[in-house]
């Protein structure tokens, strides 16, 4: 049993099957079998060399019509391999003398031949060393449970095991089978750790190499509420998990008991919950957590979601499966933010490799680099306004220059639109994100010009403190805590207040229990939150009076230490609300 502790990102807890993702190059961990087993693994390998050598035959045979004699030849090399008998003794030797198991024995003796090969001074060798790697995945791909590269293969309940996914692979993560992730790489608000979380799929980031040392069909347990992973439980930690998995459950259902009860503070105030979501489908969810409408549609999930570019009808009718779904309730539709971890396939030509993505030309630099898209957009945005309470808002504007130009491309399509006998909201309030620093310090500038702010804080923490917000390795350097933030989120909220410009507060910080009393106490009073995470927030909020709030904002405002900061926090609403404890052994 081992266990790897990593960033913990969307609760719940899972035991259940590991399916590796894209592990076919990574080692299969040495395991030893009791010596009566031995026969068996002997056996599992014969099985696995001779399905390797028909399907090669097959392939050589198909070569050979298509292709003709010279290149079927290569073949008759692996099949030489896979049915040479020296091999085949060489491979079984370690299973018969060290008792490993078949998968470890191929895996090891396929790699000591390739590297030999490598190191040959023979050209004829050297060249045949990544057909050995060919043939080392082809056998394996016999002995461990499942094809190792393709999602699609996860065709029954398992825990998926990566290096790293992508938004739109996770986005693609069929719901009935995912029971929780396990991720090597990435941060607290990484896209793949924020859909996760609003997918409602217990997860935990940054766990360094655990994709390395575990094998597809081996037994592990994801604690998203610690962000823990344990490879190969022993049967009193299986008993105890299955338990606390029990228990969460409980645990979510009572709190989802209050989530129809006004967000109202002890003294009276209201607080505004909205939902984040990426796709539609989410709104049911969200509004049965209890969200007052969606402060956050995250639309460039079309475009991961898609093998093209969303026309303007598919970008329409998704918003208005969104206003009818809300049913009058306000929707916030964010213009594409596409770039840096957030690239589209269905969309080429439109990136260039860049230096520092996150830097570079993402999100509305994007856009506005590309009119014919944002306009598309834009359209479609404002045909569907005729349909329910709709704002539009600009993400990632760091100058004055590209908010002014936003809004005239906005007049420039309503214009058309106009010509063109379109009705739309002539009325449709605009905003803009504030997630850069420059546009935190400008608030008041910027307030002048647009109807209202929401506060990205995935993107403002990392830019303030230069922590890329997806790394695992700088991950406890990226903190909401910090005194920089929080004055940067204290003074947007003054700017708002000042100019009479409404402000929300998107980033996945409003989801986290631990910082709802500080935005209370900072002023803000419109959260937008992951589904999943309202019950929670809406819990701290009726517990607790705007006065405590505005006290602790104080004092977490007047210490100059990130976690210091942040351990106030946590003892303070965990004084107030006390955290259910799911009963598990304290100090695992
Ligand atoms: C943010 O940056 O806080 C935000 C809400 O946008 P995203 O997470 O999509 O970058
Ligand atoms: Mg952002």
């Amino acid at each position: 049993m081992q266990t790897q502790r990593g960033i913990p990102v969307s609760p719940g807890v899972a035991v259940a099957r590991a399916f590796v993702f894209d592990a076919g190059d990574r080692p299969i961990p040495r395991r030893q079998v009791p010596s009566a087993e031995t026969p068996a693994q002997i056996q599992r390998l014969e099985t696995a060399l001779g399905a390797a050598a028909e399907e090669v035959e097959a392939i050589r045979d198909r070569t050979r019509a298509r292709l003709g004699d010279e290149l079927a030849r290569i073949f008759d090399f692996h099949l030489g391999m896979l049915r040479d008998p020296a091999l085949r003794d060489r491979v079984r030797g370690p299973v018969e003398s060290e008792n490993v198991t078949a998968e470890y024995a191929v895996h090891a003796t396929f790699r000591a031949l390739a590297e030999s090969f490598e190191a040959h001074e023979e050209p004829f060798f050297r060249e045949r060393a990544s057909d050995l790697d060919d043939l080392r995945r082809r056998v394996l791909k016999h002995l461990v449970d499942q094809p190792r590269s393709t999602l699609a293969a996860l065709d029954r309940p398992g825990i998926v095991v990566a290096h790293d996914l992508t938004p739109s692979q996770t986005a693609a993560l069929d719901r009935r089978h995912v029971k929780a992730l396990a991720i090597d790489a990435g941060g607290k608000t990484s896209h793949t750790a924020i859909l996760a979380h609003a997918l409602g799929i217990p997860a935990v980031v940054g766990l360094g190499d655990l994709a390395e040392r575990v094998t597809t069909g081996e037994t592990i347990i994801i604690d998203g509420d610690r962000g823990e992973a344990i490879v190969a439980p022993d049967a009193a930690t299986l008993l105890e998990y299955r338990g606390a998995a029990r228990r969460s459950k409980e645990q979510a259902r009572s709190l989802l008991e209050s989530r129809q009860l006004p967000a109202e503070t002890r003294d009276g105030a209201t607080i505004e919950i909205l939902g984040n979501i990426e796709f539609p489908s989410e709104i049911d969810e969200a509004l049965a957590m209890g969200a007052m409408g969606v402060g956050l549609y995250r639309t460039e999930y079309l475009f991961l979601a898609s093998h093209h570019a969303p026309t303007e009808q598919e970008q329409y009718d998704a918003y208005a499966d969104a206003i009818r779904r809300l049913d009058g309730k306000p929707l916030t539709i964010r213009t594409i933010d596409l770039g840096a971890d957030k690239m589209p396939e269905g969309v080429p030509g439109l990136f260039r490799d860049e230096r520092n993505p996150f830097l570079g030309c993402r999100s509305i630099r994007l856009c506005l680099q590309h009119l014919d898209l944002f306009k598309t957009q834009l359209r479609a945005v404002l045909r569907a306004s005729t349909l329910g309470p709709v704002r539009v808002m600009f993400p990632l504007i760091s100058n004055m220059m590209e908010l002014r130009q936003s809004r005239m491309v906005l007049q420039d399509v309503m214009e058309d639109l106009d010509d063109a006998g379109v009705a739309f909201d002539h009325d449709l309030q605009v905003g803009m994100m504030i997630e850069v620093p420059s546009a935190a310090l400008q608030a008041e500038a910027f307030a002048k010009e647009v109807d209202f702010f929401s506060i990205g804080t995935n993107d403002l923490i990392q830019y303030t403190v230069a922590v890329d917000r997806g790394n695992e390795r700088i991950a406890s350097l990226y903190s909401g805590a910090h005194p920089a933030v929080v004055r940067l989120v204290r003074e947007v909220v003054r700017a708002a207040d000042r100019a009479g410009v409404s402000v929300s507060l998107c980033g996945e910080m409003a989801g986290d229990r631990e910082f709802t009393m500080l935005l209370l106490g900072l002023g803000l009073r419109s959260l937008s939150v992951t589904p999943p995470a309202i019950p929670s927030v809406k819990q701290v909020v009726r517990s607790v009076s705007l006065a405590q709030c505005q006290r602790l904002a104080r004092r977490a405002g007047a210490v100059d230490s990130p976690r210091e900061a942040h351990t106030l926090l946590r003892e303070e609403v965990d004084r107030v609300v006390p955290r259910h404890s799911a009963g598990r052994t304290a100090g695992r």
